[in-house]
Protein backbone atom coordinates (compact mmCIF):
# COMPACT_ATOMS: atom_id res chain seq x y z
CA UNK A 1 0.00 0.00 0.00
CA UNK A 2 2.76 2.19 1.11
CA UNK A 3 4.48 1.46 -2.24
CA UNK A 4 1.57 2.18 -4.28
CA UNK A 5 0.61 5.38 -1.98
CA UNK A 6 4.09 6.93 -2.53
CA UNK A 7 3.82 6.45 -6.61
CA UNK A 8 0.67 7.99 -6.60
CA UNK A 9 2.10 11.13 -4.88
CA UNK A 10 5.72 11.10 -6.82
CA UNK A 11 3.29 11.02 -9.67
CA UNK A 12 1.08 13.87 -8.62
CA UNK A 13 4.25 16.27 -8.58
CA UNK A 14 5.77 15.02 -11.60
CA UNK A 15 2.76 15.63 -13.58
CA UNK A 16 3.41 17.22 -17.25
CA UNK A 17 2.61 21.33 -16.77
CA UNK A 18 -0.79 22.59 -16.72
CA UNK A 19 -0.24 24.22 -20.62
CA UNK A 20 0.30 20.11 -21.12
CA UNK A 21 -2.91 19.70 -19.40
CA UNK A 22 -4.70 20.84 -21.50
CA UNK A 23 -3.77 19.03 -24.29
CA UNK A 24 -6.38 19.34 -27.17
CA UNK A 25 -9.48 17.62 -25.89
CA UNK A 26 -9.77 14.79 -28.66
CA UNK A 27 -6.23 13.61 -28.14
CA UNK A 28 -5.93 10.00 -26.52
CA UNK A 29 -3.52 11.19 -23.78
CA UNK A 30 -0.31 8.67 -23.41
CA UNK A 31 0.16 9.40 -19.30
CA UNK A 32 3.74 9.61 -20.15
CA UNK A 33 4.25 10.12 -16.09
CA UNK A 34 2.34 6.69 -16.04
CA UNK A 35 4.67 3.76 -16.75
CA UNK A 36 2.13 1.43 -15.07
CA UNK A 37 0.17 0.35 -17.75
CA UNK A 38 -2.79 0.16 -16.18
CA UNK A 39 -2.57 3.92 -14.65
CA UNK A 40 -1.79 4.38 -18.19
CA UNK A 41 -3.79 3.22 -19.93
CA UNK A 42 -7.36 2.46 -17.96
CA UNK A 43 -10.84 0.62 -18.66
CA UNK A 44 -12.44 2.59 -16.00
CA UNK A 45 -12.13 5.58 -13.75
CA UNK A 46 -13.59 4.92 -10.59
CA UNK A 47 -14.03 8.74 -9.17
CA UNK A 48 -13.94 8.08 -5.35
CA UNK A 49 -12.29 5.38 -3.15
CA UNK A 50 -15.18 5.16 -0.87
CA UNK A 51 -17.65 2.49 -0.19
CA UNK A 52 -18.76 1.84 -3.19
CA UNK A 53 -16.28 2.91 -5.45
CA UNK A 54 -14.20 0.06 -3.45
CA UNK A 55 -16.71 -2.78 -3.88
CA UNK A 56 -17.36 -1.53 -7.99
CA UNK A 57 -13.37 -1.78 -8.17
CA UNK A 58 -13.51 -4.85 -6.75
CA UNK A 59 -15.88 -6.47 -8.81
CA UNK A 60 -14.74 -5.18 -11.97
CA UNK A 61 -10.89 -6.20 -11.28
CA UNK A 62 -11.72 -9.27 -10.57
CA UNK A 63 -13.55 -9.42 -13.75
CA UNK A 64 -10.28 -8.74 -15.81
CA UNK A 65 -11.19 -5.02 -16.04
CA UNK A 66 -8.13 -2.20 -15.84
CA UNK A 67 -9.17 -0.08 -12.80
CA UNK A 68 -7.76 3.05 -11.78
CA UNK A 69 -9.57 4.74 -8.32
CA UNK A 70 -9.28 8.24 -7.59
CA UNK A 71 -9.90 9.92 -4.46
CA UNK A 72 -9.50 13.50 -2.62
CA UNK A 73 -8.15 11.92 0.37
CA UNK A 74 -5.19 10.51 0.97
CA UNK A 75 -7.02 7.24 2.86
CA UNK A 76 -9.60 4.81 1.38
CA UNK A 77 -13.09 4.62 2.57
CA UNK A 78 -12.94 7.51 5.21
CA UNK A 79 -16.76 7.31 5.89
CA UNK A 80 -16.59 3.54 5.78
CA UNK A 81 -13.95 3.46 8.03
CA UNK A 82 -15.85 5.86 10.61
CA UNK A 83 -19.14 3.68 10.20
CA UNK A 84 -21.12 2.52 13.37
CA UNK A 85 -19.25 4.17 15.69
CA UNK A 86 -16.36 1.99 14.15
CA UNK A 87 -17.94 -0.83 14.27
CA UNK A 88 -20.11 -0.78 11.05
CA UNK A 89 -22.87 -1.72 10.40
CA UNK A 90 -22.61 -3.28 7.30
CA UNK A 91 -25.70 -4.55 6.27
CA UNK A 92 -29.37 -5.52 6.97
CA UNK A 93 -31.11 -8.98 6.76
CA UNK A 94 -33.97 -6.38 5.86
CA UNK A 95 -31.90 -4.79 3.01
CA UNK A 96 -35.30 -4.11 0.37
CA UNK A 97 -36.43 -1.03 -1.23
CA UNK A 98 -38.95 0.05 1.56
CA UNK A 99 -35.77 1.04 3.31
CA UNK A 100 -35.00 3.72 1.07
CA UNK A 101 -35.75 7.22 0.36
CA UNK A 102 -35.94 7.93 -3.61
CA UNK A 103 -37.92 10.29 -5.88
CA UNK A 104 -38.21 6.98 -7.53
CA UNK A 105 -38.74 4.42 -5.03
CA UNK A 106 -38.17 1.63 -7.31
CA UNK A 107 -35.04 2.87 -8.39
CA UNK A 108 -33.58 0.32 -5.90
CA UNK A 109 -35.56 -2.98 -5.89
CA UNK A 110 -33.13 -4.46 -9.15
CA UNK A 111 -29.95 -4.16 -7.68
CA UNK A 112 -31.08 -5.02 -4.01
CA UNK A 113 -32.64 -8.45 -5.55
CA UNK A 114 -29.26 -9.44 -7.09
CA UNK A 115 -27.32 -8.52 -4.14
CA UNK A 116 -28.86 -8.77 -0.82
CA UNK A 117 -27.38 -9.25 2.42
CA UNK A 118 -26.23 -12.79 1.88
CA UNK A 119 -24.09 -12.34 -1.11
CA UNK A 120 -22.51 -9.38 1.15
CA UNK A 121 -22.25 -11.78 3.73
CA UNK A 122 -20.93 -14.36 1.46
CA UNK A 123 -18.15 -11.81 0.40
CA UNK A 124 -17.11 -10.71 3.34
CA UNK A 125 -16.33 -14.47 4.99
CA UNK A 126 -13.76 -14.58 1.41
CA UNK A 127 -12.27 -11.65 2.95
CA UNK A 128 -11.94 -13.65 5.63
CA UNK A 129 -14.42 -11.32 7.91
CA UNK A 130 -17.54 -12.08 9.86
CA UNK A 131 -20.54 -10.33 11.14
CA UNK A 132 -23.21 -10.72 13.56
CA UNK A 133 -26.79 -9.07 13.83
CA UNK A 134 -27.73 -6.67 16.91
CA UNK A 135 -31.31 -5.70 16.39
CA UNK A 136 -33.93 -5.40 13.45
CA UNK A 137 -31.50 -6.97 11.00
CA UNK A 138 -28.60 -5.04 11.67
CA UNK A 139 -25.02 -6.81 10.63
CA UNK A 140 -21.86 -5.57 12.47
CA UNK A 141 -19.04 -6.53 11.25
CA UNK A 142 -17.05 -7.93 13.67
CA UNK A 143 -13.67 -7.31 12.99
CA UNK A 144 -14.47 -3.33 12.56
CA UNK A 145 -14.94 -1.26 10.17
CA UNK A 146 -11.09 -0.27 9.71
CA UNK A 147 -10.29 -3.72 8.97
CA UNK A 148 -13.14 -4.10 6.57
CA UNK A 149 -11.90 -0.88 4.79
CA UNK A 150 -7.84 -2.23 4.92
CA UNK A 151 -9.51 -5.82 3.72
CA UNK A 152 -11.41 -4.42 0.86
CA UNK A 153 -8.69 -1.78 -0.45
CA UNK A 154 -6.08 -5.09 -0.50
CA UNK A 155 -8.85 -7.32 -2.42
CA UNK A 156 -8.56 -4.58 -5.16
CA UNK A 157 -4.90 -4.27 -5.52
CA UNK A 158 -4.92 -7.83 -5.43
CA UNK A 159 -7.12 -8.22 -8.35
CA UNK A 160 -5.15 -5.59 -10.21
CA UNK A 161 -6.90 -1.89 -9.17
CA UNK A 162 -4.89 0.82 -8.74
CA UNK A 163 -5.50 4.22 -6.54
CA UNK A 164 -4.69 7.50 -7.22
CA UNK A 165 -5.02 9.30 -3.68
CA UNK A 166 -4.82 12.35 -2.10
CA UNK A 167 -6.21 13.76 -6.49
CA UNK A 168 -9.49 16.09 -6.25
CA UNK A 169 -11.49 15.32 -9.23
CA UNK A 170 -12.69 19.07 -10.44
CA UNK A 171 -14.09 18.44 -13.99
CA UNK A 172 -15.53 15.87 -16.30
CA UNK A 173 -16.04 16.29 -20.14
CA UNK A 174 -17.97 13.43 -22.16
CA UNK A 175 -17.23 12.46 -25.79
CA UNK A 176 -13.52 13.60 -25.66
CA UNK A 177 -11.91 10.76 -27.26
CA UNK A 178 -12.76 8.24 -30.08
CA UNK A 179 -13.48 4.96 -27.70
CA UNK A 180 -12.86 1.55 -29.33
CA UNK A 181 -14.54 0.12 -25.60
CA UNK A 182 -18.01 2.13 -26.28
CA UNK A 183 -17.65 3.68 -30.04
CA UNK A 184 -18.90 6.47 -27.87
CA UNK A 185 -16.20 8.91 -26.69
CA UNK A 186 -15.10 8.06 -23.55
CA UNK A 187 -14.72 10.61 -20.83
CA UNK A 188 -11.76 13.43 -19.94
CA UNK A 189 -11.60 13.38 -15.96
CA UNK A 190 -9.84 16.77 -14.77
CA UNK A 191 -8.25 16.59 -11.57
CA UNK A 192 -5.57 18.74 -10.17
CA UNK A 193 -2.74 16.32 -10.77
CA UNK A 194 -3.70 16.14 -14.31
CA UNK A 195 -5.83 15.13 -16.81
CA UNK A 196 -7.51 11.29 -16.79
CA UNK A 197 -8.63 9.45 -19.54
CA UNK A 198 -10.86 6.35 -20.10
CA UNK A 199 -13.98 5.06 -22.12
CA UNK A 200 -15.81 3.93 -18.89
CA UNK A 201 -15.78 6.56 -15.94
CA UNK A 202 -18.01 5.84 -12.67
CA UNK A 203 -19.14 8.24 -10.49
CA UNK A 204 -18.91 7.04 -7.02
CA UNK A 205 -18.15 10.52 -4.74
CA UNK A 206 -20.56 10.52 -2.53
CA UNK A 207 -22.74 13.14 -1.03
CA UNK A 208 -21.77 16.17 1.24
CA UNK A 209 -22.75 14.51 4.17
CA UNK A 210 -20.28 14.71 7.14
CA UNK A 211 -17.89 17.01 5.32
CA UNK A 212 -14.94 16.12 7.79
CA UNK A 213 -15.07 12.46 6.56
CA UNK A 214 -14.52 13.84 2.81
CA UNK A 215 -18.32 14.57 2.13
CA UNK A 216 -18.42 16.82 -0.93
CA UNK A 217 -20.67 18.53 -3.28
CA UNK A 218 -18.81 17.15 -6.71
CA UNK A 219 -21.52 15.12 -7.78
CA UNK A 220 -23.80 17.90 -8.17
CA UNK A 221 -20.91 20.28 -10.12
CA UNK A 222 -19.68 17.56 -12.40
CA UNK A 223 -23.62 16.89 -12.77
CA UNK A 224 -23.72 20.70 -14.06
CA UNK A 225 -20.80 20.19 -16.65
CA UNK A 226 -22.25 17.16 -18.02
CA UNK A 227 -26.05 18.38 -18.15
CA UNK A 228 -27.72 15.78 -16.22
CA UNK A 229 -30.22 16.58 -13.66
CA UNK A 230 -29.60 16.52 -9.70
CA UNK A 231 -32.01 16.07 -7.23
CA UNK A 232 -31.19 19.13 -4.49
CA UNK A 233 -29.44 17.31 -1.42
CA UNK A 234 -30.46 17.56 1.91
CA UNK A 235 -29.09 16.44 4.98
CA UNK A 236 -30.76 12.83 5.95
CA UNK A 237 -29.64 11.00 9.03
CA UNK A 238 -29.23 14.20 11.21
CA UNK A 239 -29.85 15.30 15.43
CA UNK A 240 -32.11 17.76 15.87
CA UNK A 241 -31.14 20.84 17.85
CA UNK A 242 -33.59 23.02 19.96
CA UNK A 243 -33.90 26.34 21.74
CA UNK A 244 -35.79 27.79 24.91
CA UNK A 245 -37.27 25.52 27.49
CA UNK A 246 -36.79 22.08 25.41
CA UNK A 247 -32.76 22.78 24.94
CA UNK A 248 -32.32 23.23 29.15
CA UNK A 249 -34.42 20.22 29.35
CA UNK A 250 -32.00 18.30 27.08
CA UNK A 251 -29.38 19.77 28.60
CA UNK A 252 -30.28 18.49 32.31
CA UNK A 253 -30.91 15.29 30.65
CA UNK A 254 -27.57 15.15 28.34
CA UNK A 255 -26.41 11.61 28.28
CA UNK A 256 -29.43 10.03 29.27
CA UNK A 257 -31.26 7.42 26.62
CA UNK A 258 -34.54 5.58 26.41
CA UNK A 259 -36.67 3.90 23.79
CA UNK A 260 -38.80 5.92 22.32
CA UNK A 261 -41.49 6.16 19.46
CA UNK A 262 -41.34 9.46 17.15
CA UNK A 263 -43.66 10.60 14.65
CA UNK A 264 -43.07 12.87 12.30
CA UNK A 265 -45.52 13.65 8.92
CA UNK A 266 -46.96 10.03 9.23
CA UNK A 267 -43.86 8.44 9.61
CA UNK A 268 -43.30 6.62 12.66
CA UNK A 269 -39.84 5.08 14.28
CA UNK A 270 -39.33 3.21 17.22
CA UNK A 271 -35.43 3.22 18.18
CA UNK A 272 -33.47 4.52 21.03
CA UNK A 273 -33.67 8.57 21.49
CA UNK A 274 -31.07 10.05 23.41
CA UNK A 275 -31.06 13.74 25.15
CA UNK A 276 -28.07 15.95 23.92
CA UNK A 277 -26.20 19.45 25.09
CA UNK A 278 -27.56 20.69 21.38
CA UNK A 279 -30.75 18.66 21.44
CA UNK A 280 -31.93 15.50 20.34
CA UNK A 281 -29.90 12.86 18.53
CA UNK A 282 -30.01 8.54 19.05
CA UNK A 283 -30.98 6.29 16.38
CA UNK A 284 -35.18 7.48 16.36
CA UNK A 285 -33.97 10.87 15.93
CA UNK A 286 -31.91 10.70 13.03
CA UNK A 287 -34.15 8.17 11.28
CA UNK A 288 -36.76 10.43 12.06
CA UNK A 289 -34.77 13.64 10.57
CA UNK A 290 -34.74 12.46 7.04
CA UNK A 291 -38.61 13.17 7.12
CA UNK A 292 -38.56 16.29 8.77
CA UNK A 293 -39.27 19.61 7.37
CA UNK A 294 -38.49 22.94 9.01
CA UNK A 295 -41.63 23.92 11.04
CA UNK A 296 -42.65 20.78 11.85
CA UNK A 297 -43.33 19.52 15.40
CA UNK A 298 -42.24 15.78 16.56
CA UNK A 299 -44.48 13.73 18.26
CA UNK A 300 -42.72 11.51 21.05
CA UNK A 301 -44.01 8.54 22.66
CA UNK A 302 -41.20 8.69 25.69
CA UNK A 303 -42.42 5.29 27.15
CA UNK A 304 -44.14 3.20 23.82
CA UNK A 305 -44.22 -0.05 25.89
CA UNK A 306 -46.22 1.33 28.41
CA UNK A 307 -49.47 2.09 29.22
CA UNK A 308 -49.58 5.49 31.04
CA UNK A 309 -53.52 5.92 31.28
CA UNK A 310 -53.83 2.63 32.37
CA UNK A 311 -51.38 2.87 35.61
CA UNK A 312 -53.10 6.24 36.33
CA UNK A 313 -56.50 4.11 36.35
CA UNK A 314 -55.09 1.12 38.12
CA UNK A 315 -57.19 0.84 41.44
CA UNK A 316 -54.97 -1.50 43.21
CA UNK A 317 -52.13 1.89 42.94
CA UNK A 318 -54.82 4.50 43.76
CA UNK A 319 -52.70 5.36 46.54
CA UNK A 320 -49.13 6.02 44.89
CA UNK A 321 -48.79 9.84 43.94
CA UNK A 322 -49.08 10.44 40.05
CA UNK A 323 -45.62 11.35 39.72
CA UNK A 324 -44.03 8.35 41.21
CA UNK A 325 -46.77 6.63 38.83
CA UNK A 326 -44.91 9.12 35.70
CA UNK A 327 -41.62 7.70 36.99
CA UNK A 328 -42.50 4.31 36.99
CA UNK A 329 -42.50 4.19 33.29
CA UNK A 330 -39.97 6.68 32.63
CA UNK A 331 -36.42 7.09 34.15
CA UNK A 332 -36.71 9.31 37.20
CA UNK A 333 -34.77 12.22 35.85
CA UNK A 334 -36.75 12.04 32.70
CA UNK A 335 -39.93 12.29 34.62
CA UNK A 336 -38.96 14.66 37.06
CA UNK A 337 -37.35 17.07 34.23
CA UNK A 338 -40.69 16.68 32.10
CA UNK A 339 -42.99 17.24 34.79
CA UNK A 340 -41.59 20.52 35.44
CA UNK A 341 -42.29 21.89 32.12
CA UNK A 342 -45.98 21.21 32.28
CA UNK A 343 -48.37 23.91 33.36
CA UNK A 344 -48.52 24.39 37.07
CA UNK A 345 -52.23 23.09 37.20
CA UNK A 346 -50.98 19.73 36.41
CA UNK A 347 -47.70 19.91 38.04
CA UNK A 348 -50.19 20.12 40.97
CA UNK A 349 -52.25 17.34 40.05
CA UNK A 350 -49.07 15.61 39.90
CA UNK A 351 -48.73 15.42 43.21
CA UNK A 352 -52.15 13.72 44.14
CA UNK A 353 -52.58 10.11 44.74
CA UNK A 354 -53.56 8.97 41.20
CA UNK A 355 -57.32 7.82 42.88
CA UNK A 356 -57.61 11.30 43.23
CA UNK A 357 -57.13 13.00 39.74
CA UNK A 358 -60.00 13.96 37.27
CA UNK A 359 -60.31 12.87 33.91
CA UNK A 360 -58.34 15.69 32.27
CA UNK A 361 -55.34 15.65 34.19
CA UNK A 362 -54.44 11.83 33.58
CA UNK A 363 -55.20 12.79 30.01
CA UNK A 364 -52.55 15.49 30.55
CA UNK A 365 -50.05 13.53 31.83
CA UNK A 366 -50.42 10.79 29.76
CA UNK A 367 -50.12 13.12 27.01
CA UNK A 368 -47.05 14.04 27.99
CA UNK A 369 -45.20 11.05 28.14
CA UNK A 370 -46.95 9.57 25.26
CA UNK A 371 -47.40 11.89 22.92
CA UNK A 372 -44.76 14.63 23.66
CA UNK A 373 -44.36 17.50 20.92
CA UNK A 374 -41.72 19.20 20.36
CA UNK A 375 -40.71 21.52 17.43
CA UNK A 376 -36.81 21.44 16.44
CA UNK A 377 -35.29 24.64 16.24
CA UNK A 378 -33.59 23.03 13.04
CA UNK A 379 -31.03 19.52 12.70
CA UNK A 380 -27.15 19.50 12.82
CA UNK A 381 -27.38 19.56 9.23
CA UNK A 382 -24.74 17.97 6.59
CA UNK A 383 -22.02 18.59 9.39
CA UNK A 384 -23.16 15.70 11.31
CA UNK A 385 -25.64 13.87 8.72
CA UNK A 386 -24.63 10.20 8.72
CA UNK A 387 -26.09 10.28 4.73
CA UNK A 388 -27.75 12.99 2.36
CA UNK A 389 -31.06 12.62 -0.01
CA UNK A 390 -31.17 13.74 -2.93
CA UNK A 391 -28.11 13.29 -5.63
CA UNK A 392 -28.08 12.25 -9.33
CA UNK A 393 -31.25 11.64 -10.92
CA UNK A 394 -32.14 7.95 -10.64
CA UNK A 395 -34.27 8.13 -13.90
CA UNK A 396 -31.44 8.84 -16.55
CA UNK A 397 -29.59 5.76 -15.68
CA UNK A 398 -30.69 2.04 -16.05
CA UNK A 399 -31.38 0.18 -12.57
CA UNK A 400 -29.83 -3.12 -13.80
CA UNK A 401 -26.49 -1.66 -15.15
CA UNK A 402 -26.43 2.02 -13.48
CA UNK A 403 -25.51 3.13 -16.54
CA UNK A 404 -26.54 6.79 -17.63
CA UNK A 405 -29.08 6.53 -20.82
CA UNK A 406 -27.85 9.78 -22.63
CA UNK A 407 -24.05 9.41 -21.82
CA UNK A 408 -22.98 5.61 -22.70
CA UNK A 409 -19.61 4.31 -20.49
CA UNK A 410 -20.72 7.01 -17.50
CA UNK A 411 -22.34 4.89 -14.28
CA UNK A 412 -22.95 6.66 -11.03
CA UNK A 413 -23.58 4.49 -7.66
CA UNK A 414 -23.80 5.16 -4.08
CA UNK A 415 -24.76 7.98 -2.62
CA UNK A 416 -23.84 9.67 -5.90
CA UNK A 417 -27.82 9.04 -6.87
CA UNK A 418 -31.02 10.05 -5.41
CA UNK A 419 -31.12 7.33 -2.74
CA UNK A 420 -30.99 7.53 1.10
CA UNK A 421 -30.72 4.84 2.75
CA UNK A 422 -32.31 4.67 6.59
CA UNK A 423 -30.26 3.62 9.37
CA UNK A 424 -29.25 0.03 10.11
CA UNK A 425 -27.39 -0.60 7.47
CA UNK A 426 -29.12 0.43 4.61
CA UNK A 427 -26.62 2.97 3.21
CA UNK A 428 -23.63 0.68 3.02
CA UNK A 429 -25.76 -1.98 1.83
CA UNK A 430 -26.85 0.17 -1.05
CA UNK A 431 -23.15 0.88 -1.52
CA UNK A 432 -22.14 -2.75 -2.00
CA UNK A 433 -25.52 -3.70 -4.21
CA UNK A 434 -25.23 -0.39 -6.59
CA UNK A 435 -21.23 -1.61 -6.81
CA UNK A 436 -21.56 -4.54 -7.50
CA UNK A 437 -24.10 -4.35 -10.24
CA UNK A 438 -22.10 -1.71 -12.55
CA UNK A 439 -18.74 -3.60 -11.15
CA UNK A 440 -20.20 -6.84 -13.26
CA UNK A 441 -21.09 -5.02 -16.39
CA UNK A 442 -18.27 -2.31 -16.61
C1 LIG B 1 -20.18 9.06 10.69
C2 LIG B 1 -20.86 8.12 9.71
C3 LIG B 1 -21.24 6.85 10.13
C4 LIG B 1 -21.91 6.00 9.24
N1 LIG B 1 -22.25 4.74 9.67
C5 LIG B 1 -22.89 3.91 8.80
C6 LIG B 1 -23.22 2.57 9.19
O1 LIG B 1 -22.84 2.09 10.28
N2 LIG B 1 -23.93 1.82 8.31
C7 LIG B 1 -24.31 2.28 7.07
O2 LIG B 1 -24.96 1.56 6.32
N3 LIG B 1 -23.97 3.52 6.66
C8 LIG B 1 -23.26 4.33 7.48
N4 LIG B 1 -22.90 5.58 7.07
C9 LIG B 1 -23.20 5.96 5.68
C10 LIG B 1 -22.19 5.33 4.70
O3 LIG B 1 -20.88 5.50 5.21
C11 LIG B 1 -22.31 5.97 3.33
O4 LIG B 1 -23.64 5.88 2.88
C12 LIG B 1 -21.39 5.29 2.33
O5 LIG B 1 -20.04 5.45 2.70
C13 LIG B 1 -21.62 5.87 0.94
O6 LIG B 1 -20.71 5.28 0.05
P1 LIG B 1 -20.28 6.08 -1.25
O7 LIG B 1 -19.22 5.28 -1.89
O8 LIG B 1 -21.46 6.46 -2.03
O9 LIG B 1 -19.66 7.46 -0.69
P2 LIG B 1 -18.38 7.66 0.22
O10 LIG B 1 -18.09 6.46 1.03
O11 LIG B 1 -18.59 8.96 0.92
O12 LIG B 1 -17.19 7.81 -0.84
C14 LIG B 1 -17.09 8.94 -1.68
C15 LIG B 1 -15.62 9.19 -1.93
O13 LIG B 1 -15.49 10.25 -2.88
C16 LIG B 1 -14.39 11.05 -2.49
N5 LIG B 1 -14.55 12.38 -3.08
C17 LIG B 1 -15.51 13.30 -2.84
N6 LIG B 1 -15.31 14.39 -3.61
C18 LIG B 1 -14.22 14.15 -4.35
C19 LIG B 1 -13.53 14.88 -5.35
N7 LIG B 1 -13.90 16.10 -5.75
N8 LIG B 1 -12.46 14.30 -5.92
C20 LIG B 1 -12.03 13.06 -5.56
N9 LIG B 1 -12.64 12.34 -4.63
C21 LIG B 1 -13.74 12.87 -4.03
C22 LIG B 1 -14.42 11.04 -0.98
O14 LIG B 1 -13.13 11.33 -0.47
C23 LIG B 1 -14.86 9.62 -0.68
O15 LIG B 1 -13.79 8.74 -0.48
C24 LIG B 1 -22.22 6.44 7.91
C25 LIG B 1 -21.83 7.71 7.51
C26 LIG B 1 -21.14 8.55 8.39
C27 LIG B 1 -20.73 9.92 7.91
Amino acid sequence: MTNDIQKTNDTKKTHPTKKANMAKATDRPHHSSFKDPVLANPDVLILGAGASGLFCALTAARRGRKVVLVDASDTTGRKLRASGGGRCNCTNLDATPGHYLSANPRFTAKALQRFTSGNFLDVLASLGLTASEEDQGRMFCDQGATVLADALEAACRKAGARFLLDRHVTGIAANVIPSEATGQGGFRVETDGGPLVAPRVVLALGSPAWPALGGTDAVARLAGSLGLAHVPSRPALTPFTFNGPILCLCRELTGLGVTARVTCLGKAYTDGLLFTHQGLSGPVALQISSHWRRGEALTIDLAPGADLRQVLRDPTRGKALARTLVASVLPRRLAEALLKGLPPEVIAASEKRSAELSKAHIEALAEAVHAWRVLPSGTAGMARAEAASGGLDTAQFSPKTFECRALPGLYAIGEALDVAGELGGYNLHWAWASGFVAGQVL
